[in-house]
């Protein structure tokens, strides 16, 4: 069956089927699984639809925005201030995980890679604990970071990882909440697997659709969804097997609790009910309520870590 591009959604799609095709295998036995709307920065009132694929076993969002960046990463973006506590708090129990894989990989020079890095914060922490690594890479799109992660020492490619062009080979590839946000995971993941040394790892950080908050807030625009930003979603079976067809390998994986996900669920589904105001000047973050309800979350979820698939995943990935 014929595909084509559709340039409005940028998902692919068949000629001869209404149904989106699922942007991992192209495949058409897709089925349409929620609505959802932009609860956090309200960068649109329209409505979005993620879609699931029965083959590949993920969701994807429709119409997916990947080349209106702009305009749904608006200038107060998160990730664009690092340093704020929330941010810090969940980074720092990554610290720990980073670390440990970067101590698993020989070699006495080692390079590391994080892609959507921003301003290149973490491969500072990471420099500072390890006098092993001898080389640091950051990959953004962010302009205005490049010139602060070139200050610190740290090369700097301003573009989509799909374009980075180097001869070098990488001993440890951070790609934490970004394969989430990229239009072909399967292509991002392929050029990683590409960019590692024969002892190299990745670690990955991305959410996980079939956690308890996922289902509990399936229609009412789980925060997990991040919409319209959150382009592809798995669990641990769908993005271990489509790893498996990059060339990589599952070394290690647990799943990590994000109670802002919670937080935000919750804070949505109260302005739904017309309890509280949200709004763009109004986000969630800024809500009075957020901070209870992310303690509170943090302790229901950390209760649950020993048995439960909770809302983030980590992979830790070598070649195969
Ligand atoms: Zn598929």
């Amino acid at each position: 069956m014929a595909k084509i591009d559709d340039d409005r959604s940028g998902a692919l799609v068949t000629k001869d089927s209404s149904s989106p095709a699922c942007p991992i295998k192209g495949c058409t036995d897709t089925t349409w699984y929620a609505d959802a709307h932009d609860i956090e920065y309200h960068t649109s009132d329209r409505t979005y639809s993620f879609h699931k694929c029965q083959r590949c076993d993920v969701l994807f969002i429709v119409p997916m925005l990947w080349d209106r960046l702009e305009e749904i990463y608006p200038k107060t973006y998160y990730s664009y201030a690092p340093k704020k506590l929330g941010i810090v708090l969940r980074q720092r129990s990554l610290d720990r995980r980073v670390l440990k894989v970067l101590a698993s990989i020989p070699g006495d020079r080692l390079s590391v890679l994080d892609i959507g890095s921003g301003s290149g914060w973490m491969l500072d922490q990471i420099k500072s604990c390890s006098s092993r690594v001898g080389f640091t890479q950051c990959v953004d799109l962010d302009e205005g970071a490049q010139a602060q992660a070139v200050a610190r020492g740290h090369a700097y490619h301003l573009g989509r990882i799909e374009q980075f062009e180097t001869d070098r080979r990488f001993d440890l590839v951070l790609a934490l909440g970004l394969i989430e946000h990229v239009r072909d995971p399967a292509l991002v993941l392929r050029r990683i697997e590409g960019l590692l040394t024969a002892h190299g790892r990745v670690l990955i950080q991305t959410p996980n659709f079939d956690a308890l908050d996922a289902r509990l807030f399936r229609h009412c625009s789980w925060a997990g969804y991040h919409t319209p930003r959150h382009f592809v979603l798995f669990n641990r079976q769908s993005f271990t097997d489509l790893a498996k067809q990059s060339g990589l390998g599952v070394v290690s994986f647990s799943y990590i609790q994000s109670p802002g996900y919670w937080s935000v669920s919750v804070l949505g589904a109260m302005r739904r009910l017309g309890l509280i105001e949200i709004s763009a000047q109004r986000p969630p973050y800024h809500h009075p309520l957020n901070p209870l309800l992310r303690a509170s979350f943090a302790a229901f979820e950390f209760a649950r870590t020993p048995f439960a698939r909770l809302s983030q995943m980590v992979f830790t990935l070598g070649r195969r």
